[in-house]
């Protein structure tokens, strides 16, 4: 579509293929395929707090000390391989928790292949519990419930197991597909089961990988140590990692110095669903970021200046997030035909009324996915949840935490806080029928070129322009355009003026002096564009609820 585009307007289209970023990708080609064998599963564990996801992993870590080999697992490396019988592997997440499994996923990291979910029989479902279903679902990664506690006195493990129903988690008693294991991680009940039904889903699964290709893995973790610099924890998903390769990890460069275990122990080699630390990288690497092994020096220098020159020019120019109304003009322009929506609510009984009234607003050609729902306050883990699926919040009688907004703003996850069913409903008919208007529209007033710029002592530099369109306004919005590049956006006009004058504004044809805050020096051909921000009116809410 680019280039038939550009062809319109005799333009010729470059591709940036030099940049690298398939060399990123994680996904099989076909002699990935031909050449794929079968590596361990990668575990999560998720739960509400305190039903006992530490424990459980601990447990695992204390009780696998491989015979032979020296000592148990003693680094705490963010992740660790574990050996069961017949010589099966398991690789645990050592980070417990469903922030930490989505912030990565928000990331484009997907690396854990089955979530256990823990569920406290003492305790049964709660809140957290139901995040990390939806988050492990939005995922699309199969859950394995661990039913734990059993040994304390009065457990009910049947409620457990019909809550878990209402959540649409139908374990296998229930005629479900999800298997459900008791255990007790303190005494080490049933975790032999719980380790079979891992290893059961695992193969269900069929997990393999090319471990005959350049090595590329996921940071997991990171540090600076004082005597070691940048060390990282690294999943590695595909290829073999040696000593001495050279990598590129987001865009820095890096030489593997030394591969260290769990065990602490300095090994040569790391294959598909080893987790290792890794000495040699150029700068701190951040979680979720993919390494991957480059042969060639030369190349890999050229991609490391490449990436590091794109990534500041799209900083620049960052990309517009989701809104309501951007996935309502997706929606006309046919780009996408799904509105997903995580919903906060007051009370269970609003939540489900509103998600029911909204599901019935679905048409044959769009449709809503309720990714979420819950009872409380819009929380930093729902901004997480809506960013890594490209959801819209919908909060309904709640207010948003102070962090969450913080989050919001700097994710760009749309949160809309609403009072009144029917104003819901109303606006969500409109984004899915493409026809919701965006609250703030700009305007385009008017626009100069440099023609020259003058210094005037004192005051500093002005551009001498002549107004090409519209109206240059006193009290507009400027932004500053050299060679089609948005070099400064938002200034404010420090002064307009005709001749000697100060003067309110200046028409199409004339000539001026314009002076842009936080803008010290112009060029010959420069844009100055004004702007405003329309605000479009939202009919008020009534304040009595339907
Ligand atoms: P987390 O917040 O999910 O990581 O939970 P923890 O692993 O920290 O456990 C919370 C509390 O529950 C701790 O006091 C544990 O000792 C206790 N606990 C964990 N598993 C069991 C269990 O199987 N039985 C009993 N009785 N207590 C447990
Ligand atoms: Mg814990």
């Amino acid at each position: 579509m680019i280039e038939l585009l550009a062809e319109e307007h005799n333009c010729v289209v470059e591709k940036l293929i030099e940049y690298g970023d398939e060399l990123f990708s994680l996904e099989d080609t076909e002699e990935d395929l031909s050449k794929a064998k079968p590596r361990a599963p990668v575990i999560t564990v998720m739960g509400h707090v305190d039903h006992g996801k530490t424990s459980l992993l601990d447990y695992i870590r204390d009780t696998n000390v491989v015979a032979g080999e020296s000592g148990g697992i003693t680094q705490h490396i963010g992740a660790y391989k574990v050996e069961q019988k017949n010589n099966k592997l398991i690789t645990f997440l050592d980070t417990p928790g469903h922030e930490a499994f989505t912030a990565m996923r928000s990331r484009g990291a997907q690396i854990t292949d089955i979530v256990i979910l823990v569920v406290a029989a003492d305790d049964s479902v709660m809140p957290q519990t139901i995040e990390a279903i939806s988050h492990a679902r939005a995922a699309q990664v199969p859950i394995v419930v661990a039913i734990n506690k059993i040994d304390k006195p009065g457990t009910d493990v049947d409620k457990v197991k019909r809550e878990l129903s209402e959540n649409e988690v139908l374990v296998e008693d229930w005629g479900g597909k999800v298997q459900a294991v008791e255990v007790s991680a303190k005494e080490g009940t049933g975790m032999d089961n719980l380790i079979d039904g891992i290893l059961l889903e695992s193969e269900m699964l069929n997990l393999q990988s090319n471990f005959d290709c350049p090595a590329r893995g996921t940071v997991i973790e990171s540090r600076i140590d004082k005597g070691l610099g940048p060390v990282a924890t690294v999943l590695i998903q595909k290829g073999t990692l040696s000593i001495g390769d050279l990598f590129i990890c987001n865009d820095s460069p890096g030489k593997v110095r030394a591969l260290i275990n769990e065990r602490g122990q300095r090994i040569k080699e790391a294959y598909p669903s080893d987790a290792i630390q890794i000495l040699g990288f150029d700068q701190v690497p951040q979680a979720a970021d993919i390494l991957r092994v480059i042969e060639d020096e030369k190349i890999l220098k050229r991609l490391t200046t490449d990436r590091q020159r794109l990534r500041r020019e799209i900083e620049q120019k960052k990309i517009a997030p989701h809104s309501l109304d951007v996935i309502s003009s997706m929606i006309k322009e046919g780009e996408t035909n799904m509105l997903p929506l995580v919903i906060k609510g007051d009370v269970d009984g609003s939540i489900d009324a509103l998600s029911e009234t909204l599901e019935k607003l679905n048409t044959k050609e769009v449709s809503i996915k309720v990714i979420h729902k819950a009872v409380g306050p819009v929380s930093e883990s729902d901004i997480l949840l809506a960013q890594a699926s490209n959801a819209v919040i919908i909060g309904f009688h709640v207010l948003e935490s102070s962090n969450a907004k913080l989050l919001a703003k700097q994710t760009g996850v749309e949160v809309r806080i609403y009072n009144v069913i029917y104003k819901v409903v109303e606006e969500i008919k409109l984004a899915l029928e493409g026809l919701l208007e965006p609250d703030k529209i700009e305007e385009i007033v008017g626009r100069a070129t440099v023609l020259e710029q003058f210094k005037i002592p004192k005051i500093g530099f002005i551009a001498g322009s002549q107004v090409t369109e519209g109206i240059i306004k006193r009290n507009g919005l400027a932004r500053l355009i050299r060679d089609d590049e948005v070099i400064s956006e938002g200034n404010q006009l420090s002064s307009l003026k005709r001749f000697k004058d100060d003067v309110k504004e200046v028409k199409e044809g004339m000539e001026c002096g314009i002076s842009l805050e936080d803008i010290k020096k112009y060029k010959k051909d420069d844009v100055i564009e004004i702007y405003e921000i329309k605000e479009v009116k939202r009919k008020l809410e009534s304040t009595t609820p339907l």
